[in-house]
């Protein structure tokens, strides 16, 4: 670029930055947008010491029916988690997690065991049914209608995530709570239908229904098929994993494999013993972990000197908020494998490795105060994961 391209280029910049200020201060005033929010202090966040991060999840006791149930870490259980709160559920054969909505967080799913069938409909009058297998994912809009169950004679298990903390599995809007606190006349109207058709319905929520385990081919919705132009599932597993090092691999799946899933997305990670997810923070989104297996030992910064550490194991939760500094490290003798979930439809991190690569060595010896060729030897590339000997040359 010459220096007259380059002022103009600079010039165009500068004015397309102006707009964009004048159109997010209009956002601002009418409560629109959301950038700079994580401005105001959150009083949890502003202590001396960072609280802690880390919930025993599978120890919890939470909604119980039958052999069926649901546990849940949403800001009651974990007060950190403001932005993404997470459940464990576990359905028996027979037993479907019922008709509902969340009017408040869209729904995440990565299934762990067993096999599961969904119907979820959406506003433009479409509705999708898919049956799950381990290492499938689905993805369901804020308040879109959907349904759980157990497909075949073993039970399943899944792990769900909400993109709001403050959301509650068990405050959920179920069709049995809703038609049962209306009355029987508004009910014989709404559908022409006599009053004594809603006899014997139930007054309550029912939550986890119970039934004849579902044929083995989904049944056709009484409207007949009407597919939205986006599937609600995707087969993360089923995938070569997303990145492969000396000490582990990555599976991810975000918005732009899943088109649908724009406020939520995951990521597979499996450490080797001794191996370590680096260093590192995410610009956009809160995370959150659920160990599927092993024991990891996270590390988290928050500024002013606030470090923090925690030692998890199979079944526990973790969070850590947007911009905050975090590790992963496998403390076990056995491969681990995490769960992470984030907010974002589009993944973003920074790598500290990444950092320091991307500046000259004679900034890093003035920052440090050391001399520019203990640098060089630094990584000239991003690290991501380490195997227990260090980085590994990249494949
Ligand atoms: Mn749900
Ligand atoms: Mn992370």
């Amino acid at each position: 670029m010459s220096e007259v391209q380059r002022r103009q280029f600079l010039a165009r910049s500068a004015a397309l930055a102006a707009a964009a200020t004048a159109s997010l201060n209009a956002d601002t005033a009418s409560g629109g947008s959301t950038s700079f929010m994580n401005n105001v202090p959150d009083p949890l966040l502003s202590g001396q010491e960072l609280p802690t991060f880390k919930f025993a999840l599978e120890k919890s006791e939470g909604k119980v029916i039958g052999g069926s149930y649901g546990k849940e870490a949403t800001v009651e259980q974990l007060p950190i988690s403001k932005g993404i709160a997470g459940v464990s559920m576990r359905l028996e054969p027979g037993a479907m997690r019922e008709l509902h909505w969340h009017a408040t967080a869209a729904e995440w799913a990565f299934v762990l065991a067993g096999r599961a069938r969904t119907t979820v409909i959406a506003p433009d009058n479409t509705s999708e049914t898919n049956d799950f297998e381990p290492g499938d994912v689905w993805y369901f809009p804020r308040g879109h209608g959907h349904m759980l169950e157990c497909l075949g004679d073993e039970p399943c298990h899944f792990i769900l995530i909400f993109d709001n903390g403050y959301f509650s599995e068990f405050g959920t809007f179920s069709i049995t709570d809703w038609m049962g606190h209306v009355p029987r006349s508004l009910l014989a109207k709404n559908f022409g239908l006599p009053e004594s058709a809603f006899r014997g319905f139930p007054k309550s929520e029912v939550y986890f229904a119970r039934g004849e385990v579902p044929p083995a081919e989904p049944a056709k919705p009484l409207a007949g098929w009407r597919l939205p132009p986006q599937t609600h599932k995707y087969r993360m597993l089923a995938q070569p994993p997303h990145r492969v090092f000396d000490g582990g691999r990555e599976w991810r799946v975000d918005s732009s494999q899943f088109e649908i899933s724009t406020t939520l997305m995951g990521v597979i990670l499996d450490l080797d013993p001794g191996a370590l997810r680096e260093l590192h923070w995410h610009p956009t989104s809160d995370e959150w972990q659920y160990v599927i297996d092993g024991d990891i030992s996270v590390t988290m910064f928050g500024s002013h000197g606030r470090f923090r550490s925690e030692t998890l194991e199979k079944g526990d939760v973790a969070y850590i908020p947007q911009g905050y500094g975090h590790s992963i490290e496998n403390v076990g003798t056995s491969p681990c494998r995490v769960l992470v979930g984030f907010n974002t439809g589009v993944y973003e991190s920074i790598d500290l490795s990444q950092w320091i690569a991307g500046n000259p060595a004679n900034v890093l010896a003035t920052n440090f105060g050391k001399p520019e060729a203990l640098f060089e030897k630094f990584p000239h590339d991003d690290v991501f994961i380490a195997s227990q000997n260090g980085p590994q040359p990249r494949p």
